[in-house]
Order: C-alpha cells, then sequence, then structure tokens
C-alpha cells in the first residue's frame, strides 16, 4: 500500500503560510495545521487561520505558548509597532526571540508522531523583515537537527526565494484566498498599510499587478 504523504504546516493564516498550506495541498499532501496563539496583541491572523483552515477542511490546532518575558513589539503591550520609512536592515523590533525555533519544534514533536514525512513553513528571504530565524541558514541548520534527532523529516520552504510578488502570483494560480488573509501587525479594521508586513503586502501586490482583495 503507498504510504500517505502527510505534512505539517506551520500556519499563522496570513499570506505567506495560506499560499503554503495551498502549495501543500496542490501536492497531494494531508495537512495538519499548526497556529500558535503566543500572546500577539491581537488575534486577527489567527481568526483568519482558523476561517481558512475550516474552508479547506484540514485538521488544525491552536496551541498556546507563553512568552512572559517578552520584549518584542508584537507580544508586549507597551511596546508600539514601529513603522519605517525604509525597511530596516537590522533585526526590527517586531523580531520575536526564538519563535520560529519554537515553532519547528513544535511541529517537529506532531510530524514524528503522525508519520508526516514534511514540515512546511512559509518564510521567504527576499521580501521579508529581516528575522534571523527566516533565512536560508537558519532552515538548513534546523534540518540538520532533524537529522541528528535521527529522523527522515524534512524541513520545506516553498516560497523561499520568491519575493512577494512571485509567492501572490503562485497563489493566484493556486486560487488562495487573500481576502481571508490577515497580514498587519496592527488590529485595525482594516490592514494599517503603515507597518512594514503592510509595506512588504501592497509592495506584493503593485509588482504582481493584482488588487489586493484584503483592502478592498
Ligand atoms: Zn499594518
Amino acid at each position: 500500500m503507498k504510504k500517505d504523504k502527510k505534512a505539517v504546516i506551520l500556519f499563522s493564516g496570513g499570506l505567506d503560510s495560506t499560499t503554503v498550506l495551498y502549495y501543500a495541498l496542490s501536492k497531494g499532501y494531508k495537512c495538519s495545521c499548526l497556529m500558535f496563539d503566543y500572546g500577539q496583541k491581537h488575534n486577527k491572523e489567527l481568526k483568519s487561520a482558523v476561517k481558512i483552515a475550516k474552508t479547506v477542511k484540514v485538521k488544525y490546532s491552536i496551541i498556546k505558548i507563553n512568552f512572559p518575558w517578552s520584549n518584542d513589539a508584537l507580544t508586549n503591550k507597551n511596546k508600539s509597532v514601529p513603522v519605517h520609512k525604509v525597511l530596516p536592515k537590522t533585526i526590527p523590533p517586531t523580531y520575536v526571540p526564538g519563535r520560529n525555533t519554537l515553532f519547528l519544534s513544535y511541529a517537529l514533536s506532531v510530524a514524528q508522531s503522525i508519520n508526516a514525512q514534511v514540515i512546511f513553513i512559509g518564510v521567504n528571504a527576499i521580501d521579508f523583515s529581516n528575522y534571523p530565524d527566516c533565512a536560508p541558514n537558519f532552515i538548513k541548520a534546523y534540518n540538520s537537527v532533524l537529522k541528528a534527532l535521527k529522523t527522515k523529516i524534512t524541513v520545506q520552504t516553498p516560497l523561499l526565494k520568491l519575493n512577494k510578488a512571485q509567492i501572490i502570483k503562485l497563489g493566484a494560480k493556486l486560487n488562495v484566498p487573500y481576502k481571508n488573509t490577515w497580514t498587519c501587525y496592527n488590529s485595525y479594521k482594516k490592514p494599517c498599510m503603515k507597518c512594514d508586513s503592510c509595506k512588504l503586502r501592497a509592495k506584493g501586490f503593485k509588482e504582481a499587478k493584482f488588487n489586493d482583495p484584503a483592502i478592498a
């Protein structure tokens, strides 16, 4: 009997991870999504994630983790999300230390338990916020961790070398419901269009020559 292709998807409900989910489904993977409630200042992205997971009828779990020591602009309520004229070349204050390392470790634990062969994560290193845990050398290193743990699981990053416009074009082909994705670091009714995340998304839609259905 042919073994099921199974994957664990690190899924936030944002543009990138939603594209990755649709990509994995298009490749025939039976997907289990992991979402994280890690004390983000708002849960809009998480709500989007649940809505999308239900739409495509995949299994999902919401894992609650705590960063009681948090000192970053996404989880510390006393810190505001910065507005940059130009995207920073250094690690920005929205970087949550260790976040993807923790997420990948949860994914590894799930993948090993359910016999999934692949962990998908929607990191990309072209139009990104300069987070070190999204960079190619980090992913390579994490794959070495998986090997050292004597697993055959691999972390796959289909978006790693794509710019935002290419990601959006790929998603459009896969019918990704971008209207339901939430990218903004803030939690206003509409995306703020000022934070780094909104700016990267807007740049991508402009370069891809599509209108962003989420801001229509
Ligand atoms: Zn924003």
